[in-house]
């Protein structure tokens, strides 16, 4: 493709709706797939613009059909899907594409698309975690524990597959992740199409390069530690403990 293929995974409350809201203020000419999903609006979500909410049925005839680029079965409840259209449409107006998809879609996508950008972000600890995730529940007015336990559920499952990312972002401090987030964008384009990036490229390239993977063991270790993951076996062990703690 004449753009970049970006995808960015993370468990669910770490920031990556936010993180990618962001970029999009500061770098132009990235487009964002609106996947579909059978999920129920959540807080204020519109219909076409976070995503295109559809029934399973429809869902399933739109798979039928071969419309969709990747699709997954997400804390085993709910559809989602790329629609193909989005690469589609961001290849012919020559647009980098960023998907927000899970792991699972994203293992799809890298076996079709080789060349694809993985981002993998992290949130910093399990609170931290559980904290957004309630705080955003509050923001949208909708309280369900069951729901917000199984997303924290899943989170050490998904972050397991951090391997398979080059690049990993800790949300920790929001302006430094976006920072971060953007200088990958950029480096990618530099390196992908020699695309300029002035002055600020020597440090641009510092700072991506610091965020892939293979320069990232030091800056892991105490965040894969806390979600009780061993950075070298894989193993997991621990889950979010009691929340007696919480604000
Ligand atoms: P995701 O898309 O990964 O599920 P969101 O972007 O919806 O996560 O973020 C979850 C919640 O955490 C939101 O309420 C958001 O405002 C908040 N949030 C995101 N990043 C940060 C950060 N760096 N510091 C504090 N709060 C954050
Ligand atoms: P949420 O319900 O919080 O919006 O999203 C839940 C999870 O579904 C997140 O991990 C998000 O990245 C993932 N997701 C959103 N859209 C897609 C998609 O089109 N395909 C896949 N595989 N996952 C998606």
């Amino acid at each position: 493709m004449a753009g970049i293929l970006f995808i960015i995974s993370a468990p669910s409350g770490s920031g990556k709706s936010t993180l990618v809201s962001e970029l999009r203020k500061q770098v132009s000419g990235v487009d964002f797939a609106i996947s579909w999903t059978t999920r129920t609006p959540r807080g204020s979500e519109e219909n076409g613009r976070e995503y295109y909410f559809t029934t399973r049925e429809e869902f399933q005839r739109m798979i039928d059909a071969g419309m969709f680029l990747e699709h997954a079965e997400v804390f085993g409840k709910d559809l989602y899907g790329t629609p193909r259209k989005a690469l589609d449409d961001a290849l012919a107006a020559g647009h980098d594409l960023m998907l927000d998809i899970d792991v699972q879609g994203a293992a799809q996508v890298r076996a079709k698309m080789a060349e694809a950008i993985g981002i993998f972000v992290l949130p910093p600890n399990p609170k931290v975690l559980r904290t957004r995730l309630r705080n955003r529940s509050r923001a949208e007015g909708v309280m369900n524990e069951g729901e917000l336990y199984r997303r924290l559920g899943e989170a050490s499952r998904e972050i397991e597959k951090y391997r398979e990312y080059g690049y990993i972002l800790v949300n920790d401090v929001l302006d430094r992740a976006v920072a971060q987030l953007e200088a990958i964008v950029l480096a990618e384009r530099f390196y992908r199409n020699g695309e300029a990036i002035a002055f600020r490229s020597r440090r641009v390239l510092e700072v991506a390069a610091a965020c892939m993977q293979a320069n990232s063991q030091e800056r892991l270790k105490p965040v894969l530690e806390a979600f009780g993951i061993d950075g070298t076996s894989g193993q997991q062990q621990l889950l979010f403990g009691d929340d007696s703690d919480d604000d």
